[in-house]
């Protein structure tokens, strides 16, 4: 992966990609104090692109500034404009893009209301964020020691740069011990999510998938609740225990960057008989349909560039 272009949006401006830099002494590099999105755009069969599901990100992206307190200074059309804009200029005809806004230089305190607000987008060519062969047959995930943010400690629906260091160290973990993905329980040992996806679980043709209040909203957690529903599968949103999951039919991971990965085996248990299992193929089949447009009925979805 490479994450050069020829340009990045800063602060409104399109600059050179060597030229969007910060001072060493930002706040949000010593506090973690920023807040971002990930985007995917997809090349089409009849050779547009399209950004899916923008206007949700864009609006997590705004509700995250709000929770943490130090909201965009921008619109949200000027924000939408700048990530087809970045996308056009750099000529990427499938990408993903990473839109962040941090607090810049000026006091180094924790309180810091003054301190410039800045907002980046930037966008470069990614492949699948657990591997091509992570898509087809499955990935090996493992519990990890560490817990995931309770609700009162950190803020969960947002995507704060410093809510990472969490999972950061949940990742390092599990790979260091030879598997590829974390599954973080909640403070209370229910599972919640992955390091930086949401998870499923099916037993039969029931699909069932944590609840939000420990979790990151996840935009492709509510389109493959949505489709799964419209497929006529059970879907519930309830808590779920480890040895739930260490018996269940199929598991799978959702997210922006992982897109649909299934879950071959958690802690060195085998799920069910396959990878991917029935479920899990129906609805990684009928996801990636989606994101192509080749499913009229969500083309609602897409943005096009
Ligand atoms: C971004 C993210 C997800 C997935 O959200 P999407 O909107 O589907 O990309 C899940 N969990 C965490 C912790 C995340 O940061």
């Amino acid at each position: 992966m490479s994450l050069k272009t020829k340009n990045i949006w800063l602060d409104g401006e399109m600059v050179p990609w060597e030229q969007a830099k910060v001072h060493v002494l930002t706040h949000a590099l010593h506090y973690g104090t920023g807040y971002f999105e990930g985007i995917r755009c997809y090349a089409l069969e009849d050779g547009r692109s399209a950004v899916f599901r923008l206007d949700e990100h864009i609006r997590r992206f705004f509700d995250s500034g709000l929770i943490l307190g130090f909201p965009l200074p921008f619109t949200v059309d000027q924000i939408k404009q700048a990530v087809l804009d970045i996308i056009r200029v750099n000529g990427l005809k499938e990408c993903y893009i990473r839109p962040l806004a941090f607090l810049g230089l000026g006091e180094m305190g924790l309180y810091a209301p003054d301190n410039p607000v800045h907002v980046t987008i930037a966008a470069w060519s990614w492949g699948a964020y657990l591997g091509e062969e992570g898509i087809k047959n499955g990935i090996r995930a493992k519990i990890s020691s560490y817990t995931r943010h309770h609700v009162n400690v950190m803020m969960t629906k947002s995507k704060v740069s410093g809510n990472y260091v969490n999972s950061v160290l949940a990742k390092a973990e599990v790979k260091n011990a030879g598997y590829d993905e974390a599954v973080m329980l909640d403070t209370e040992g229910y599972i919640a999510e992955a390091s930086g996806e949401n998870i499923f679980m099916v037993r039969g043709r029931g699909v069932k998938t944590t609840p939000l209040t420990s979790i990151l909203p996840g935009i492709t957690r509510e389109c493959i609740v949505t489709l799964a529903r419209d497929k006529g599968y059970q879907v519930v949103e309830e808590r779920f225990t480890r040895d739930e999951l260490y018996t269940a039919d199929e598991a799978f991971f959702t997210g922006t960057a992982a897109e649909v990965t299934p879950i071959r085996e958690v802690d060195n248990r085998k799920l069910g008989h396959v990878c991917p299992g029935p479920v899990t193929s129906d609805l990684q089949q009928t996801f990636f349909s989606v994101i192509k447009g080749k499913d009229r009925q969500y083309a609602r979805w897409l943005t096009y560039v």
